[in-house]
């Protein structure tokens, strides 16, 4: 968490922005109908003169909300103007932090406004991150900068176009405050829509001794919401747990193939929905090695690349402790539930690496050597320190060439066994599939700092645009944008990322 010197909290209900309001959006609150005890109900301050940043339309239809010209937008979505329907509540969770337990946080510079129920009959959350204290900011101030509001803009688009499950950023606001980092910066303010924001710390809060009895409601209203083909078994908890297991176990794998690092997997950064969430010190690997760690707060490496698998276990854990005493009525077999969970989180995990691996080389089927044909693969990868992104892409161009991409006398070896795996499968055949599993373009750290460099430094938002633009297809070739698939130059790094918003 960045903090700068204590927020002016005085008058935090000075000139409510409920003073006035926008038109309703056609906000529901379930949330907050539901679940009392893990909220407080909070009426933002707002900022004098926001202006939009950045919009995102076809999220925006998504949503099915209705037009609002930039400047209400930029009003509504800094917080400076309620929807009539709006009900700000800035909720409460918990969390272990780089394993140390805290027993009470919660959203401390961000706000709830409503849950809108998408075209497709999903209901999402709308969310704004940046939009001054809450009860909750202890000696934070509340805010955020442009930079790591664009940050998640971009990661979370990234994700998204890549197919795995994310949170994204529907606006970003320039709030038109200076807010005091390590140097003063440009505020902002992250409109962001989540399946729900809903956390394993949100359990462990509603399990503490001030939950005050609101766990089992709140484990089956994140079951009816996330999971609803699991709901009325009569066992809840053990259901959410398991479903849980299940998402995550599928996420990180999903992580694992594209090379993304979380780089701060508290527990409050672990959604229940399995979506990813909070884009903080998070980056893409490009040299591949499994202890690569970016994050500056990280020093141990526990949330480097290659932990973040067993990370998930160990939140799951943490998970099944908050359920323990809904779980079974009798301890040991409550843990035999949590036993079953890491279990399932372990094989859904495992099953959809193989399986994601399998796609990436282009084998088709399942034969018994895949394993350690993959094994082989990463192995090398990392003694050769491959770009994890455009070895995969290099591997089908050779396919396509008729030649070995590589040639030196390990991935040679390596290669034989490959082919053989292949059979007599045309390479045009299995490079077309690789290629549209394996993405071209990532979201390349200099390639964000160059975005948010020019946005921060400069007020240009040509570079951010063009990279939202260049990644929302990640696996065609774009002529023209060659630069975006290339690593960073040599002069670039080492790379270091930051947390907070
Ligand atoms: P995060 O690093 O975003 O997962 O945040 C961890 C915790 O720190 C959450 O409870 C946040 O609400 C809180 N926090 C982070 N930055 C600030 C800030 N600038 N002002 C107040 N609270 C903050
Ligand atoms: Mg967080």
């Amino acid at each position: 968490m960045e903090t700068s010197a204590p927020a002016d909290t005085g008058d935090l209900t000075e000139q409510p922005a409920s003073a006035r309001r926008a038109p309703a959006l056609g906000f529901e609150h379930t949330f907050a109908e539901r679940l009392e005890g893990l909220f407080v109900a909070w009426e933002p301050r707002g900022f004098a003169e926001p202006s939009l940043i950045e919009l995102n339309r076809s999220l925006w239809v998504e949503l099915g909300l209705p037009d609002l010209d930039d400047d209400t937008a930029a009003r509504v979505f800094s917080a400076s103007l309620l929807p009539e329907d709006a009900r700000p509540v800035a909720q409460v969770y918990a969390g272990h932090q780089f394993g140390g337990f805290s027993p009470q946080l919660g959203d401390g510079r961000a706000l709830l406004l409503g849950e809108i129920v998408d075209r497709h009959g999903r209901r999402r959350d709308i969310h704004l991150k940046g939009s001054g204290p809450t009860p909750f900011s202890r000696g934070g101030d509340g805010k955020a900068s442009v930079g790591p509001v664009l940050r998640e803009t971009i990661m979370g688009e990234a994700m998204h176009h890549l197919g795995i499950p994310t949170t994204r950023a529907l606006a970003a606001v320039a709030t038109g405050e200076v807010v005091y980092r390590d140097r003063p910066l440009p505020g902002a303010v992250l409109a962001r829509v989540a399946a729900s924001h809903l956390r394993v710390g949100t359990l462990q809060f509603a399990a503490g001794p001030n939950g005050r009895g609101s766990l089992e409601p709140l484990v089956s209203y994140a079951l009816e919401r996330h999971y609803p083909d699991r709901a009325g078994t009569g066992a809840p908890a053990r259901e959410l747990l398991h479903a849980v297991a299940d998402a995550q176990g599928r996420l990180i794998a999903q992580w694992m193939l594209v090379g993304f690092i979380h780089g701060v997997m508290n527990t409050d950064n672990m959604t229940l929905s399995g979506e990813t969430i909070d884009y903080g010190p998070c980056a893409f690997l490009e040299a591949y090695d499994p202890s690569t760690v970016f994050s500056s707060i990280d020093h141990r490496g526990r949330y480097a690349f290659g932990n973040q698998p067993s990370i998930g276990q160990w939140n799951l854990l943490r998970m099944g402790e908050a359920l323990l005493s809904l779980l079974a009525p009798d301890r040991d077999q409550a843990i035999e539930h949590v036993r079953g969970a890491l279990a399932v989180y372990l094989e859904r995990f495992e099953g959809t690496l193989l399986d994601g691996f399998r796609r990436k080389l282009g084998l088709a089927g399942e034969a018994p050597e895949d394993a350690a044909l993959v094994s082989g693969w990463l192995e090398w990868m990392q003694s050769s320190k491959q770009d994890f992104t455009l070895a995969f892409r290099r591997l089908a161009q050779g396919l396509l060439d008729g030649t070995p991409a590589f040639d030196d006398d390990a991935f040679l070896a390596w290669h034989e066994q490959y082919r053989a795996r292949l059979g007599n499968e045309p390479g045009v055949a299995v490079a077309a599939r690789m290629n549209a599993v394996n993405p071209l373009y990532i979201a390349r750290n200099h390639l964000v700092e160059e975005a948010l460099a020019a946005a921060v430094d400069e007020r240009d938002l040509t570079p951010f645009r063009a990279l939202v633009e260049v990644l929302q297809n990640p696996y065609r070739e774009q002529p023209g944008r060659e630069r975006y698939t290339e690593p960073a130059p040599s002069t670039f790094g080492p790379y270091v990322t930051f947390c907070g918003t």
